[in-house]
């Protein structure tokens, strides 16, 4: 059996609720092998990207799994609809995959109308995904320009009615992606997903980056958060309730 017949065969078994393949330590986890590529789906974007602006290389291969955390967590901030290059790995084997490391569920984040349904559909089909539903602080000033925002965001607050629906985000302010032409949008966006969280007592995911005093100074304007969007990601016994909900840059 080739790798790529091994790798499909275990997906396979996957898929059919038998136990997944196994992960071990040292070793790339089986869906994340290159010899597990599949033709181009329709699963979600493909990021090809090598380099990124800034000249930081970004890798698209995947690494070794590591030893399994010695408490289990949830991961807050995934996004698992995107594909690295030619590998494509399913809602359910990422997170086999981090099950058997330590980490037993993870909020799937929003970032525009199509990825915040794919958190949506996802957190319904599988119990161990949440789903995040926003327009991202780079997306919205652009949505703005076309004339969209209004609609796309309309979208959102329905999304956000969702079951499994845990969290806004990611919302944000972005002072390195975008330039001073959008902030203003920016942050009429970042008031607006406030808003939305405050209405519907959840905490937000917030993106911060090269933007912290604006950040602190929306968030010290905004209407009353529920008690965990401030607080920082911290490992321990996994409560959906009590997870945290500050990351910066992705
Ligand atoms: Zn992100």
């Amino acid at each position: 059996m080739t790798p790529h017949q091994a790798a499909a065969a275990a997906r396979s078994v996957d898929s059919g609720g038998v136990s997944p393949s196994a992960v071990t330590p040292g070793e790339i986890p089986a869906a994340y092998r290159p010899a597990a590529a599949e033709p181009l789906g329709e699963r979600g974007p493909v990021r090809e990207l090598t380099e990124e602006k800034s000249g930081r290389k970004r890798r698209l291969d995947y690494p070794p799994a590591p030893e399994p955390l010695p408490v289990p967590v949830i991961d807050n901030h995934a996004h698992l609809d995107f594909r690295d290059g030619q590998v494509q790995v399913t809602v359910a084997e990422h997170l086999d995959a981090a099950q058997q490391v330590g980490v037993s569920g993870a909020v799937l984040v929003g970032y525009d109308v199509a990825s915040s349904r794919f958190s949506v559909e996802a957190a319904r089909t599988d119990p161990r995904a949440k789903a995040a539903v926003a327009l991202h602080p780079n997306d919205a000033p652009q949505l703005a320009e076309k004339g969209k925002y209004a609609s796309a965001f309309e979208e959102i607050t329905t999304l956000a009615e969702a079951e499994h629906v845990v969290a806004v985000g990611e919302t944000g302010l972005d002072f390195f992606r975008t330039a001073e032409a959008g902030r203003a949008a920016q942050k009429e966006s970042f008031y607006d997903h406030l808003a939305l969280a405050a209405q519907r007592g959840l905490p937000v995911q917030i993106h911060d980056r090269e933007a912290h005093a604006d950040v602190v100074r929306v968030l010290k304007d905004a209407p009353a958060l529920p008690r965990q969007s401030s607080s920082t990601a911290t490992p321990g016994t996994p409560s959906w309730p009590g997870y945290a909900t500050r990351t910066a840059g992705t």
